[in-house]
Formats: C-alpha cells, sequence, structure tokens
C-alpha cells in the first residue's frame, strides 16, 4: 500500500497505520482516510456527526421521489443488473423471505418481490423509507430490531455497510435475523483494489466523508467468519461499479470537478453557473470515447488479479 505510514497503531491489531488519502476541496472542513494494512479497514477521519450524516443521505442526493436514481438509459442497465444479481442469488438460497439493509427507494426489493421473493428492507432515512412505503407498498423498518430471530432466508447489503457507525454490530444482526442454512450478500467498495490505490483521494468509490469505513475483501471475509458464515462465494466482477469507478477515477485525477461526470447521469446537476462546473462536464464527455474502453480494460485486469473497485461476499450461516 502506497499510504504513507505516522506514528499511529491499529486499536485492533497493533499495527502500523498509515493516511491512505487527504481529501483536498474547497471546504474548510477536510477528512481523511487512515488505513491498517494488517486489518485491511480505512477509517474516515474526523467521523461525521449525526446530524451531518443525515444531511449527507438525504434523498434528494441519492434519488427522487419515484426511486430512479440516474438519467434514462443508465437506470434501464441498473434495473438489468439487479435482475441478473437477483438470479445469481436465487441459485445459492432457495426462494423465501428477503431483507434489504439500506433498501433506499425501494427498487431492488420491487425487482426482488417480482421474482417471487416475500420482501422487507431497512432505510433509515424516512424520507426515502416513506417514499419507498408510498411507491411500492413496501414494508420498511428504521431499525433491525423490528424483525424476529431467524426470520430471513436471504440478506442483503449492498454499497451500505461503508455507511453505518458500527458495521461489525449489523453483521452480528444479520447472523442472528437469518434463519440457519440463510445466505448473506453484503457487496462494498475494495480499498484494496488497484483503482483505489494508484487514484487515492481522487478514488470514485472513496466518496468522503459518506463513506466511514473503507473495507477490503480479506476484513469483509474475517468478519463474517467471525460472526459464524462460511462463505460461498465472491463476487468481484461487478462491471458497472468496478468500469465507473476506474471512469470517474481518472476524470478526477486530470483536475476536473470532483465527480462531475457521475452527477450528470444521477440528474443531479448543481451550479449549472459555475463554468469550471460546465466546462468538466464537456471535457469529460469529450474524453469518454478513449476513457471509457481504457477504464474497462483496467476493470478487467484488476478483476483477474483479484483487485477488484468492489467485491461482494456471499456466506452462509452455519445450520
Ligand atoms: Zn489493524
Amino acid at each position: 500500500m502506497s499510504a504513507a505510514t505516522s506514528d499511529r497503531l491499529c486499536p485492533e491489531c497493533n499495527g502500523p497505520v498509515g493516511v491512505f488519502a487527504q481529501e483536498k476541496n474547497e471546504a474548510e472542513s477536510s477528512h481523511s482516510v487512515s488505513y491498517c494494512r494488517i486489518c485491511g479497514i480505512g477509517t474516515t477521519e474526523p467521523q461525521p456527526d449525526d446530524e451531518i450524516l443525515h444531511a449527507l443521505h438525504s434523498t434528494q442526493y441519492y434519488r427522487n421521489g419515484e426511486g430512479v436514481r440516474f438519467a434514462g438509459p443508465v437506470e434501464w442497465l441498473v434495473e438489468g443488473m439487479r435482475r441478473w444479481r437477483i438470479h445469481r442469488l436465487s441459485q445459492l438460497v432457495h426462494k423465501g423471505r428477503a431483507l434489504d439493509i439500506g433498501c433506499g427507494s425501494g427498487r431492488f426489493l420491487r425487482a426482488l418481490r417480482l421474482s417471487g421473493w416475500e420482501v422487507a428492507g431497512l432505510e433509515l432515512n424516512d424520507d426515502t423509507a416513506t417514499a419507498a412505503r408510498k411507491v411500492h407498498g413496501l414494508t420498511v423498518e428504521a431499525s433491525l430490531e423490528a424483525f424476529a430471530d431467524k426470520s430471513f432466508d436471504l440478506i442483503t447489503i449492498t454499497h451500505v455497510l461503508e455507511h453505518i457507525r458500527d458495521p461489525r454490530q449489523m453483521l452480528a444482526e444479520c447472523a442472528r435475523l437469518l434463519k440457519p442454512g440463510g445466505v448473506i450478500a453484503v457487496a462494498v467498495p475494495n480499498i484494496e483494489s488497484w483503482q483505489a490505490r494508484l487514484t487515492q483521494e481522487h478514488w470514485f468509490h472513496l466518496d468522503l466523508p459518506r463513506h466511514l469505513w473503507h473495507f477490503s475483501e480479506k476484513w469483509l471475509s474475517k468478519e463474517l467468519a467471525e460472526r459464524g458464515f462460511s462463505q460461498i462465494a465472491v463476487r468481484r466482477l461487478d462491471l458497472a461499479h468496478n468500469i465507473f469507478g476506474w471512469l470517474q477515477s481518472l476524470l478526477n485525477c486530470l483536475g476536473l470537478h470532483h465527480n462531475r461526470f457521475y452527477f450528470f447521469l444521477n440528474s443531479h446537476d448543481l451550479e449549472t453557473d459555475n463554468r469550471n462546473y460546465f466546462c468538466s462536464l464537456i471535457i469529460s464527455i469529450i474524453l469518454l470515447p478513449l476513457f471509457l474502453p481504457l477504464s474497462a480494460l483496467l476493470a478487467i485486469v484488476e478483476v483477474m488479479f483479484h483487485r477488484s473497485g468492489t467485491v461482494e461476499i456471499v456466506a452462509r450461516v452455519e445450520d
């Protein structure tokens, strides 16, 4: 890891802690990520308080009221990937009751329900949870305590664990909620990926300070094993997340407005009168024919070396 080492020691393993990335933004409050190579986990410092965290996860940032997060064709692609994921997970566990943690506006749950699952969600943002209940008629709770022990066959946590204050406790709760033989699928950005290591503070999936933690496959695998799960599959080939991770990170490295192209796709177009903001989008679009194939190539090579930008571990709770 190219992280510079500091004098600090990891509270878990007593190993040296390095600075992985230091955010450079215009705002006074900047964040950094400290990283323990032995444990394979990065920590955002300082951690935002609850009020800031709530504002950072506002409905507007994530998606519109209907739950549509991206512009038309991108949303179709995302929907296709949801269905493929459900098909894949259905090969590993018999159809029954599923819980999606961090279900957002409920579009993944809706797709699960359409394929024959009985579904429920956990969503901490009140407005988003209300929209999921209203628009899709879903059961959405604000705390895992609302659910009974051993009541689910499948739990999915997709790019959510890094947003949670206590990720270990959440995994322990999942072990409580799953029926014997039930399956958990946890997907996270991978801090030990090549894209993370090479682009550091420009890495798209770093997402400071919304991401409180930055995991590796090693960390996730160890934590699941400690909570009684046995690993049954590792999926590194999430091409959309991995290719886009490279694409946006490379654009960020050029000094363009941070994540500008993502904001464009995410219909999150602010400051349209800002010249730098406008030019960054135009340059991103001009570079697309070169950067998109390059990103696809890098994403594939990264997967071959088990250093993909994101990783999903599927594990079964032991009988
Ligand atoms: Zn450590």
